[in-house]
């Protein structure tokens, strides 16, 4: 606290990131980062530009970079809006959608940024439980609200909303903005990049930190509606004309040009779910059908907090949340198979 704050930064409450940090050996499976590098492509095309051009400003508005997002998802530039990262996109889509005069609903258990954007830009919300066995339900978002915004698959349990659902709510509130955090969308659930063209109210936001492997590069996208896409342009306009470096939007349109190196990574990190999944059933857990390239899952005779410390000590992290609802679970990002393996050993050893 300084006499020098203005009066809201006193009052916030900012998000913690999960650590980062820089020791050798560390097993590293607790901010849901990808395994594998970056597609050799996206280096190539990173190196190629990393030259004498870096004097000159970025193209402010990243259009060929938009350009390649359309044509991925079959749409046009106007209903693509690019950031750095989808943290910097949820967080314009906060301040230019989501703030009005009724609550804006998201889950109890979600991404722990929605209540932090809330505060910082005065907005009123409400969560909505999830169900007992920790899933969204449609039916639930059916009362009177401003906005609405979920993870889809939801973050931290993994499970994802099947589309229906999303179109339920879509068609439930044809004058409030429905916005998907997709970020870890392509790990298995459903996107509702196809319903873009269908429904006005739709904001589908992804982003390349995940399933391309590129959370160094600070890249995210938004995909709906030109007038909602408009919207977060005048905000971001208002506030950096370049979110996005140089190199950052031509690595970014590289990684959507390599369609093979994106299948066999995203398959890898699947298949290494599934095989966790079961090993960790084995040891006693019990894991959430996870649709994501992470875990959710809580030992049925052992603390979590405990075994996240004895995890630790054996030079592995995951994360621990202390929510009440969900303080016994561990969120345990996928790794390589030998991570994972090394992960199963250090808990065997734990439950002992
Ligand atoms: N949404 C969800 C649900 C997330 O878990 C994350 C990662 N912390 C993000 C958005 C933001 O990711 P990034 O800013 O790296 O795109």
């Amino acid at each position: 606290m300084s006499r020098f704050w203005s009066n809201i930064v006193s009052e916030l409450t900012p998000y913690v990131p999960g650590e980062q940090p820089k020791l050798p050996g560390l097993i590293k499976l607790n901010t849901n980062e990808n395994p594998y590098g970056p597609s050799p492509q996206v280096l190539a095309a990173i190196n190629a530009h990393a030259g004498d051009e870096l004097r000159l400003y970025p193209d402010p508005s990243g259009s060929a970079l938009k350009q390649t997002l359309a044509d991925y998802h079959s749409l046009t530039p106007a209903q693509v809006f690019v950031g750095n990262g989808s943290d910097e996109v949820l967080a314009l889509a906060f301040m230019a959608l989501l703030k009005h005069e009724a609550p804006l609903l998201f889950p109890d258990i979600s991404y722990s940024f929605y209540p932090v954007y809330c505060k910082l830009y005065g907005i009123d919300y409400r969560t909505v439980p999830l169900d007992d066995a920790m899933q969204i339900r449609a039916a639930d978002y059916a009362g009177p609200c401003g906005a609405i915004i979920f993870p889809n698959p939801n973050a931290p349990t993994g499970i994802g909303l099947p589309l229906d659902g999303v179109e339920a709510m879509l068609r439930a509130h044809p004058d409030a903005v429905v916005v998907v955090d997709e970020a870890y969308v392509d790990f298995g659930a459903d996107s509702a990049a196809s319903l873009v063209d269908r429904y006005p109210n739709l904001l589908v936001v992804q982003t390349l930190s995940k399933s391309r492997s590129l959370a160094g590069l600070r890249v995210g996208f938004a995909l709906g509606h030109p007038d909602l896409i408009e919207a977060l342009e005048r905000v971001k306009n208002s506030f950096n004309s370049y979110p996005l470096d140089r190199l950052a939007l031509v690595g970014a349109a590289a990684a959507f040009d390599d369609e093979a190196y994106f299948q066999q990574t995203r398959q890898a990190v699947i298949a290494s779910r599934e095989q966790l999944t079961e090993e960790l059933v084995s040891l006693g857990f019990a894991v959430l059908p996870s649709q994501a390239n992470f875990i959710f899952a809580r030992h049925l005779q052992h603390d979590a907090a405990q075994l996240a410390a004895g995890l630790r000590a054996r030079s592995i992290i995951v994360r621990h949340f202390t929510a009440a609802r969900i303080n016994q679970y561990l969120r345990i990002s996928i790794g390589t198979p030998a991570e994972c393996a090394a992960l199963v050993q250090a808990l065997r050893a734990l439950l002992q």
